[in-house]
């Protein structure tokens, strides 16, 4: 093994690890073995999220000196958090949740100890999140999340892919990215293999995290990202996503898919694509 191929081994388990060879380089980017090019760095992931870290523009520029593909990139990247439903793929619209509602309630026999925090949904959906979210610390939950997961599942074939997912694959190049939903994980990583967007890191409903509104889930997602959530861009369609995102610390930008998604205070994009550039260049 060649002395170059040893630093780069040396510098991705820093960065995996949060090696202190890892906060040096975050304190003086320069102090890194030189010279740091995209031959330094195992790959172009691990050279973004090193400069990432570095927290500083003009650090990255100067330690990426001459690779201009990466400092375009490097002048663009910020971790995005993804809600699925309605921001990523419709399955939302395609699942009963009256039936699952029903079920809820006959699992249930009445509780109704649950406050709702309004959205932009119907209200058989808006019921079954809110009742889910309520249970988190309850031994209902499970029960309860397996009963709306099987009319979610039955949705998968009928959903639809919100417009520019196709391009959003190739928007987040460079970009640690993770999905935040209310899906079950498995029930997310179905609909959206099924989409043809597989995606690495997925949070989803999880009795031991606590779900949208809250910003648990950005956290945990951050965390498997190896980033911190303050600089995360949340982008999502409702306003259970910016209440989570405001929750956690995070920025958020919002693609309503409806007029009454969000108040005139909210940032939001026109589509999808624009909110992930949005998102990369804050
Ligand atoms: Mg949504």
């Amino acid at each position: 093994m060649d002395d170059s191929s040893e630093v780069d081994k040396t510098i991705h388990a820093a960065v995996m690890r949060n090696h202190p060879l890892w906060k040096r380089f975050d304190a003086h980017p320069m102090q890194l073995p030189a010279p740091v090019t995209t031959k330094t760095f195992p790959s172009m992931r691990t050279a973004l999220l090193v400069c990432h870290h570095a927290r500083s523009r003009m650090n990255c520029l100067d330690c990426v000196a001459g690779q201009a593909s990466i400092r375009d990139d490097v002048t663009m990247q910020r971790p995005i958090l993804f809600d699925l439903d309605r921001t990523l793929v419709d399955l939302q619209n395609h699942t009963d949740y009256a039936a699952a509602l029903a079920d809820l309630h006959s699992l249930l026999e009445g509780w109704s100890e649950f406050e709702v925090l309004d959205a932009d949904w119907d209200a058989p959906t808006l019921e079954c999140m809110a009742i889910l979210v309520a249970l988190s610390n309850d031994p209902r939950w499970g029960p309860a999340s397996a009963a709306v997961a099987a009319h979610e599942r039955a949705a998968i074939p009928r959903s639809t892919p919100m417009p520019g997912l196709a391009e959003v694959g190739a928007a987040c190049v460079g970009t640690p990215y993770a999905v935040v939903t209310l899906l079950p994980p498995d029930v997310a990583r179905e609909v959206l293999d099924h989409h043809g967007f597989p995606v690495e890191v997925i949070i989803g409903r999880d009795p031991g995290i606590r779900a949208k509104p809250y910003g648990d889930g950005l956290v945990a997602a951050a965390q498997l990202l190896g980033v911190d959530v303050e600089g995360c861009v949340m982008i999502g369609d409702s306003s259970w996503d910016r209440a989570a995102a405001v929750d956690a610390g995070g920025g958020f930008i919002g693609v309503p898919a409806t007029s009454s998604a969000f108040a005139s205070d909210v940032l939001t994009a026109s589509s999808l694509v624009e909110a992930v550039w949005m998102a990369r260049s804050r």
